[in-house]
């Protein structure tokens, strides 16, 4: 298999050192890997858009002194350059790119401004990187058409023709063919090509074509495209996002499906993605598995690989993945494997507001799931080996434990007891300090998340608000009592009884 790869989400918010990038690529030299991909979106400090990156990103610096010390390696970047632009136009300085305002992911490819953006991007890559490969991204365009300009383009395309595919195509031939002039080979992921397949013959031909398939093998996929005459490159996940940790007999079975498809389609390699160690991931604990997917890559399908990997380091980590990564998701509800994003990371962390983990999970942790994911993750935290493997550990119990404290509170609330109720809500305020400790431990260790050290913090003092209302309102000071769902919730507003905030919710944003 002539390309062996990696890629590094740096996007969902890693802020590596120099120092945690050694320790990535010393890795990803050892399980033999040919290529490393990095994935930038607004994470890599472009030297003509200094205003497109947020601090502790990874700086052209950084990438030369790499390139240096590990001249084996094919140091890879990964570009957005029309999807998952929103890092970049949820600034003030790049809102003006969005194909809609405050709205999805994409930018808008009629806007001469962002074309000449995208352009002076992909120069900084071409000048900093020396990879053969420069990926162009172009995935989860799902907004195609939509502004006025865009709506045109699509419109008067010629009868019979599909509008989408030519304001797709046409956007990213032009960057393609400059990645060629460069004397380099582009590469665009595949997806888009599902729904419009004859965009595809508006690329260069030597693009070379990234098939993401994380739930099936690639084989029919990849296929199709090789027989429309490009070549692939063949793209499974370690499947983290949708996990507290990860799912792990899915993604050794997604890589393993991977390499034998990628082999019998004649793929030109295989690209192993990790994505999202934002909320509360964390990138070393994913080590043994990467290099055991090298190893599958070097060495082909290979049933047991991820938990050999583990077993590799000593049989404490062994104990500790088959606990976190397949006894777990037995357990059900929330921890069963599914294809969306975690339920319980989301609603615990990401929307500002860690009584949705209440609404919606009581039921489930605070019953039998809850008492056997406890269990799993009690021994798990007992053979951890390390800090990495305890704090995932603990993040799984402190969730729980989150959701029962918050449970028990609302059951004496109910009851009228409002001092009880504070009592319960200070134990779970307690669940955000311990987990801000985590998040800035993982920060210090491999380059983790800023953003969930503040949205512990913020937690936290949301937390803290809830218990200073129920203190406030909770024994019937406003001549009634708030529902607990309704005190607890961010929009909460004293004597607005029938909470027209929900009422009128087509005045939000
Ligand atoms: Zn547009």
């Amino acid at each position: 298999m002539e390309i062996r790869m990696w890629m590094y989400d740096l996007a969902r918010e890693q802020a590596p050192t120099l120092s945690h990038l050694r320790r990535i690529f010393q890795l990803t030299r050892g399980a033999g890997y040919t290529h490393i991909g990095l994935y930038l979106e607004h994470r890599f400090a472009y030297p003509s858009a200094p205003w497109a990156h947020g601090a502790r990103c990874v700086t052209p610096e950084m990438v030369r002194t790499l390139r240096h010390e590990f001249p084996d390696l094919q140091i890879v970047p990964f570009l957005n350059l029309l999807g998952h632009f929103e890092g970049m136009f949820q600034t003030e300085r790049g809102k003006r790119f969005a194909e809609e305002r405050m709205k999805g992911l994409q930018a808008c490819p009629s806007n001469p401004e962002f074309v000449d953006l995208a352009t002076r991007l992909l120069d900084d890559a071409l000048s900093v990187f020396d990879s053969e490969i420069i990926h162009i991204g172009g995935d989860e365009t799902y907004q195609l058409g939509r502004c006025p300009r865009c709506a045109e383009v699509v419109a008067s395309a010629p009868e019979g023709t599909d509008g989408k595919a030519l304001l797709y195509g046409n956007h990213f031939r032009p960057l393609a063919e400059r990645v060629l002039n460069a004397g380099r080979r582009p590469a665009v992921w595949a997806d888009m090509f599902d729904d419009h397949p004859s965009a595809l013959e508006i690329f260069p031909p030597s693009t070379l074509l990234f098939d993401w398939r994380y739930f099936s093998g690639p084989k029919e996929t990849s296929a199709r495209l090789r027989q429309k005459g490009f070549d692939v490159v063949c793209c499974p996940a370690i499947q983290t996002y949708n996990a507290l940790w990860m799912h792990l007999p899915q993604s050794e079975r997604n890589v393993n499906d991977h390499a034998r498809d990628a082999a019998e389609t004649g793929a030109q390699g295989v690209c192993v993605t990790t994505w999202e160690c934002g909320l509360m991931g964390a990138y070393d604990t994913l080590f043994p598995a990467l290099r055991a997917c090298g190893r599958i890559l070097r060495e082909g399908p290979t049933e047991g690989a991820f938990l050999d990997g583990y077993g590799e380091e000593s049989a404490d980590y062994r104990e500790w993945a088959e606990l976190l990564g397949c006894r777990l998701q037995e357990c059900g509800g929330t921890f069963a494997h599914g294809t969306r994003r975690s339920s319980l990371k989301c609603r615990l962390l990401l929307l500002r507001n860690p009584f949705l983990a209440w609404f919606f999970h009581a039921d489930e942790l605070c019953g039998e799931v809850g008492t056997k994911a406890l269990d799993i993750l009690e021994r798990a935290a007992n053979v951890a080996p390390n800090e990495a493997t305890r704090n995932v550990a603990l993040f799984g119990i402190s969730t729980v434990e989150f959701v029962r404290f918050v449970e028990s509170a609302a059951q004496s609330y109910a009851k009228g007891d409002a001092n009880f109720a504070v009592s319960r809500l200070a134990m779970a305020r307690q669940v955000f300090d311990d987990l801000g400790q985590i998040a800035r431990e993982t920060h210090e260790r491999i380059g983790g998340s800023l953003a969930d050290i503040e949205r512990c913090r913020l937690s936290r003092e949301h937390v803290d608000r809830v218990i200073r209302r129920i203190r406030q309102y909770g024994s019937g000071q406003l001549g009634y009592v708030p529902a607990f769902e309704v005190i607890t919730h961010p929009e909460f507003v004293p004597h607005d009884q029938a909470c027209w905030w929900r009422v009128n919710q087509w005045a939000e944003l």
